[in-house]
């Protein structure tokens, strides 16, 4: 496989970086990157950076993607809601790590797309056109809910799909700067984890910008 150089080089950069769990580097030793990013970009897909798809929205960096998967620590059969599915790569590490994935996304094209490849690839997902920042009520509750976009406030909604105990994984802050957080849902309330400033696209929509 012409891109298992630049796949392992990826690998050992996000140990690096500091990415312990060997599930989550598996599944994205696993996941094909080159097939989720527009044709004559495959060769950069696996460098640290984030790449247009379209629609001013990008594939996310391998270590924000990483950075992520870590932070679920996702079991088999957790059934996972993702916000934003942009290319479906990080749908995809999702399905590698054995979660049952439920993913929305807003712009209609992209998200066709993102379907198409995923279902060529041969994962098994559920997916929707919509607004996420009002969730997806018909499979809650969930054991995590992943936002793939930036956004100002928590979207209330999202917290109440979740399971007792279940995490809401988000990029919460201002357009210029996000701090990748986790809310532990704890009865009514919950509890805050800080992990680490990261750089998203925004979320749009009713409980986004
Ligand atoms: N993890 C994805 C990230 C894509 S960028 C990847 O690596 O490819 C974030 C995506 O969220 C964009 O495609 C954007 O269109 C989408 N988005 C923004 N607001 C949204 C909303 N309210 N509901 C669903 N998707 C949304």
């Amino acid at each position: 496989m012409i891109y298992k150089q630049k796949i392992e080089k990826m690998i050992s950069r996000l140990r690096q970086m500091g990415i312990t769990d060997e599930r989550v580097l598996k599944a994205m030793r696993a996941a094909p990157r080159h097939r989720f990013v527009p044709a004559g970009l495959e060769f950069q897909s696996y460098d640290e950076k984030a790449l247009p798809i379209g629609f001013g929205q990008t594939i996310s960096h391998p270590y924000t993607v990483a950075v992520m998967t870590q932070a679920l620590n996702i079991k088999n059969g957790d059934r996972i809601l993702e916000i934003g599915t942009g290319s479906g790569y990080q749908t995809a590490v999702l399905c590698e790590l054995g979660a049952q994935v439920f993913t929305i996304e807003k712009i209609r094209a992209i998200g066709q797309s993102a379907d198409k490849i995923l279902r060529e690839l041969e994962y098994q997902f559920v997916s929707r056109i919509g607004d996420g920042t009002l969730g997806w009520q018909n499979y809650a509750p969930y054991d995590s809910i992943i936002v793939t976009a930036g956004a100002p406030v928590i979207p209330k909604n999202l917290l109440q799909q979740l399971k007792q105990s279940g995490k809401l994984l988000i990029p919460l802050g201002d357009a210029d700067e996000q701090i990748l957080t986790i809310l532990i849902k704890d009865n009514k309330s919950y509890n805050i984890i800080e992990i680490e400033e990261l750089k998203f696209v925004p979320l749009i929509g009713k409980n986004g910008w």
